[in-house]
């Protein structure tokens, strides 16, 4: 185990002389920035490389490309380490993870975010390759570094449990649950903190395990993405892993972990969704969704920093999205944090990878106070270790009632054999023993059966638990081990000449020199003079400085006005709808119950309050009403507005008859002649003389007077005699009869 598990980062050292009582125990997060190398692309094109990095003195500079290369156009940011395009994985985990891996194996929280633009490394340096063991990331790793540390260890006992989730659009997505449609809550308790409702957890046993874990939650990322490349730089990937810890109670360990107690460390892998700028996609109805959650994690966890480095600020806004809520711990809380910045190297990114070191370089001044998880009341291991004795303890009390079982059995047995010659005197009670044999043997079956389920269930439990030398046995010889403890000393050393370094070139631009003697006056003025000019020189740059960041703030502001702008067009269409097509008593009956839920981060109706239960009372007979009325129908007839039955409750509503735009149709004049054979041609039927004499009439069917000709038929329904109309030819007419 690490010894130096408190180790003051560079920040913190450089500060000690300041430290207050409350600041002891308190650890920065540590900020390293990786530069990838050119790719393939960059090359072909000839991009220009505007980044340089110093590994040595943990400093990067970044010249902008769009001034004049004369000009001091440089930008330095120092960090607690920096990695240039030649670095390889095993370099970062070993100077920089490494020790905080073993620190979560000791029991404090651990957490590792990867933050940067999009294409510059994030998941390289997270997972790295999978094939390739030289280019295996971070991940990948820790976990083989967790598994031989306890491979290792002694007369201890550990519980290795990993989760998997993916926050994309403010919805939380468990990419080890056999249902991608799924959507998790986060909840909240006093002792535990904030955690995943229901979220998956998977008790892992070796390296193998945990990484095929991994690997099937990335399967899972994949499946219902439309377009991959844009998800996951759009979404953030959490990797969980909870390392419960016990020493054994025979061995020497458990005296010092306070009687056997159990230790917690939780290590957070973040692969943070792409820093840059979103570009402003989607329909005018997505934009509301789209601007209140696409890159609202981001954004809140660069609020959280500017409130937790400030130090005017008093309210950090980690509730704000569920990404600062969940990893609350990480950033000003109970846990030690890497954040590893990553940029690109080309001239094209200048913008982007600037924006991306301001931030880190922000983020260096966060501090926490990590400390080691004891005791905690949710423990599995404690479970376990409980449900364990229990089983065995109840194993062995059956034990003995089998003991005892096969004893009676035995003697009965025994009894047969010695009674043989009596058997007919007592035949009775030959037959109840043999009922009782039989009972007993079913008995015995039946304990035995269950001691076996008892012993499975006890192996099963074990066998989650492991046990270093035991269940897990690290393989790894002597001489990989000392090699091993080669490597971590070595960046150790280096990372000590790193903050040496740092040291001598702050000390060098400030003023310590002043106290030398000088021979003559005119060297005085010379050194003098130097050092006002490199004074001035970082005046300038920090004028400079802060003009970009106004700039960049300025910006930043217009552009959240804009979406404030849109999204209260968005919400002023909105209220048109609800104040023209929703009535006002729904509306009010709406408002009263809504209430906006913190958890759910979504407005949920409340229960009807009881008071409003209590005024359904059982109406009672009003002698004079139509039925018996209620106590509420009577204040609303009171009132002048009640209806008493549902059909009295319609609205009658004139029709609202749109302004005529048709003019009433006046026909075509009509010359005299053609009008006289119309009116001849329509002339009542009645009218006209018809010779019926020869026509043969079909079927006798009593005739319907017609309209028009029924006030001259009252009364005397026209018999056959009737002859059917005959018309004239020449009209072209043809009887209905005649067909
Ligand atoms: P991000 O996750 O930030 O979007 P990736 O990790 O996917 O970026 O990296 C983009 C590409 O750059 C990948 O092809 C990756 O292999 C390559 N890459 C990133 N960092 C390095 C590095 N340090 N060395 C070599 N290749 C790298
Ligand atoms: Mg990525």
């Amino acid at each position: 185990m690490e010894k130096d598990n408190i180790k003051l980062s560079k920040s913190n050292r450089k500060s000690a002389k300041a430290m207050t009582n409350s600041d002891v125990g308190t650890q920065c997060v540590q900020v390293v920035v990786r530069c990838r190398p050119m790719d393939v692309k960059e090359t072909s094109r000839g991009c220009s490389r505007v980044v340089d990095v110093s590994p040595a003195r943990g400093v990067v500079e970044i010249r902008n490309p769009r001034e004049d290369p004369s000009k001091d156009n440089v930008k330095t940011f120092t960090f607690d380490a920096v990695y240039d395009w030649h670095s390889s994985q095993q370099d970062i985990y070993e100077e920089t993870v490494r020790p905080l891996v073993s620190s979560v194996l000791d029991g404090f929280n651990g957490t590792i975010f990867a933050y940067g633009q999009t294409g510059t490394g994030k998941t390289y340096t997270m997972e790295g390759s999978k094939n390739d063991l030289e280019r295996r990331g971070i991940i990948p790793r820790s976990f083989e570094h967790i598994f031989n540390h306890i491979g290792r260890s002694e007369n201890m006992q550990y519980l290795v449990r990993a989760s998997y989730l993916e926050i994309y659009q403010e919805e939380i997505r468990d990419l080890l649950h056999a249902d991608q449609s799924l959507r998790f809550e986060l909840k909240e308790k006093p002792e535990s903190g904030v955690f995943v409702k229901d979220l998956s957890t998977v008790v892992c046993k070796s390296a193998q395990e945990i990484q095929q874990l991994m690997n099937k939650g990335n399967l899972n990322r994949t499946i219902g993405a439309t377009n991959m490349n844009e998800h996951s730089s759009r979404s953030h990937a959490i990797f969980l892993i909870t390392i419960e810890m016990s020493a054994l109670p025979n061995s020497d360990n458990f005296g010092s972990q306070r009687g056997g107690g159990i230790r917690v460390g939780r290590l957070n892998l973040v692969d943070l969704a792409g820093s840059e700028r979103q570009s402003k996609t989607g329909s005018c109805g997505d934009r509301l969704k789209e601007a209140s959650k696409i890159n609202l994690s981001l954004s809140a966890l660069g609020n959280v920093i500017s409130a937790l480095v400030d130090g005017k600020t008093t309210h950090v806004p980690y509730r704000d999205s569920k990404l600062t809520r969940l990893l609350q711990d990480s950033l000003g809380g109970n846990s030690k944090t890497i954040m590893v910045a990553n940029i690109g190297p080309a001239s094209y990114n200048y913008d982007e990878t600037l924006t991306t070191l301001r931030y880190a370089n922000r983020a260096k001044n966060i501090k926490n106070k990590p400390r080691i998880n004891e005791d905690p009341k949710d423990a599995l291991l404690r479970q376990y270790q409980e449900e364990i004795s229990r089983l065995k303890e109840k194993l062995a009390h059956k034990g003995t009632i089998i003991k005892k079982k096969k004893k009676k059995k035995k003697k009965e047995d025994g009894d047969d054999d010695g009674d043989e010659s009596e058997l007919d005197d007592s035949k009775e009670d030959n037959k109840v023993s043999e009922a009782e044999k039989k009972m007993i043997m079913e008995q015995l079956k039946a304990e035995k059966e269950e001691t076996e389920n008892l012993v499975t269930r006890i192996k099963e439990l074990e066998s989650k638990m492991l046990c270093g030398g035991k269940n897990i046995v690290d393989h790894t010889n002597e001489q990989q081990r000392a090699l091993e403890q080669r490597a971590a000393e070595i960046a150790e050393r280096k990372k000590r000449e790193v903050e040496m370094q740092q040291k001598l070139e702050d000390e060098e631009s400030t003023f310590l020199g002043m106290r030398e003697t000088y021979t003559t006056l005119q060297q005085e003025v010379d050194v003098k003079s130097k050092k006002l000019r490199k004074c001035f020189a970082k005046l300038q740059a920090l004028k400079q400085e802060l003009e970009d960041i106004n700039g960049e703030y300025n910006r930043d502001r217009r552009e959240l006005e804009e979406t404030q702008h849109d999204l209260m067009k968005e919400l002023k269409l909105k209220y048109l709808i609800i104040d023209n097509f929703i009535p006002v008593e729904e509306k009010h009956k709406i408002m009263s119950r809504v209430k906006f839920d913190e958890d759910e981060d979504a407005w949920v109706l409340k229960e009807p309050s009881p008071s409003s239960i209590d005024l359904i009372k059982r109406p009672v007979s009003v002698p004079g009403a139509r039925r018996p009325i209620s106590e509420y129908a009577k204040i609303a007839l009171a009132m002048g507005r009640g209806y008493r039955y549902a059909g009295e409750n319609i609205l009658n509503l004139e029709l609202d008859m749109p302004a005529r735009t048709t003019l009433d149709y006046q026909g075509p004049a009509i010359a005299p002649t053609i009008a006289a054979v119309l009116e001849e041609a329509l002339r009542d039927e009645g009218d006209i003389d018809v010779d019926a004499s020869n026509v043969r009439l079909r079927t006798p069917k009593p005739r319907i007077p017609s309209a028009r000709a029924r006030p001259r038929s009252v009364g005397k329904i026209p018999q056959m005699q009737i002859p059917a109309p005959v018309y004239p030819k020449t009209r072209g007419l043809v009887s209905k009869y005649m067909k």
